[in-house]
């Protein structure tokens, strides 16, 4: 869920001790970002096989897979651990353009399923799929139990990465009847300048994956279409590389529930994530 009240709420006084915050949460959460996936694993492919001699070095086949040389970001929204710090994740950080809190808890299903859970199941999913694929991944975070980080942390530890292409998972917190997934892109703020256009192409990969490839559709209470454009998250307002954020359906709508608590789904969407940024970084 990606549009808590509190980023009107917390404007009035947040001048006054935004400073202070700011430095606060940026500082507090290293150790999050630490590179994941740096060994490239998976099967080649029948024709790289077939070309493959015995004599065909572990790096040589490596280097055949879609994604050899490339960096993905991936960012699963909220923490598993935000529920029980309160003080931290309220705290307000500059995003570019405005003031928001550090993070929020997130939002979950009626069963008590959290969104935390289900971003993290997705993005590990998805790091499986990419690092298969030959990529190197980064994440912000690498577990469900801890706080954190600051959206503005994750946004960091995905630049200075200088990943190819990143992605924030999410899912909503929406009407009871809505249905569906949006992608939210970027909107030039200066520090975004340069890859918004590259966001966009990957917006529409993933909005063209995610209908092929699964069977969510479009939003009917969000959006327009399936994408929408933000300029109030951290997440987009100060990447310096390309990057959407997907809200991958309604946790409150029954219908969309059972889905994304399934694990099956669950891959489906990795799955999908995986084609998009095949297409997004090679073509194919
Ligand atoms: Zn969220």
């Amino acid at each position: 869920m990606m549009r808590p009240a509190c980023t009107r709420t917390v404007a009035a006084f947040a001048v006054v001790v935004a400073s202070v915050l700011v430095a606060g949460c940026t500082a507090a959460s290293s150790g999050a970002g630490a590179p994941s996936g740096t060994a490239p694993v998976g099967t080649p492919t029948a024709s790289a096989t077939s070309v493959a001699s015995a004599s065909a070095s572990p790096s040589q086949v490596a280097a055949r897979l879609p994604l050899a040389g490339k960096v993905v970001g991936i960012d699963p929204g909220h923490d598993g651990g935000n529920f029980n710090d309160p003080a931290y994740i309220d705290r307000l950080v500059w995003n570019g353009r405005e003031y928001e809190t550090c993070d929020t808890t997130g939002t979950e299903t009626a069963g008590g399923y959290t969104e935390a859970q289900f971003n993290f199941n997705v993005a590990s999913y998805l790091r499986a799929d990419l690092v298969r694929d030959g990529a190197r991944v980064v994440m912000t975070r690498t577990s469900n139990t801890g706080v954190g980080p600051c959206v503005t942390k994750r946004a960091e530890i995905i630049n200075a990465a200088h990943a190819n292409v990143a992605i924030d998972i999410h899912a909503d917190g929406g009407p009871v009847s809505g249905r569906g997934f949006t992608v939210l892109e970027p909107v030039a703020d200066g520090p975004n300048d340069k890859v918004i256009a590259a966001s966009e192409r990957f917006g529409a990969d993933v909005r063209a994956a995610l209908l092929a490839d699964t069977s969510m559709p479009v939003s009917d209470y969000y959006g327009h279409d399936g994408l929408i454009f933000r300029d109030d998250l951290a997440g987009l307002n100060l990447t310096t590389v390309p990057k959407v954020l997907v809200e991958c359906g309604n946790m409150i709508n029954p219908t969309d529930a059972a889905l994304l608590t399934t694990p099956a789904f669950q891959r489906a969407l990795a799955r999908a994530f995986t084609a998009a940024i095949v297409k997004f970084l090679t073509g194919r």
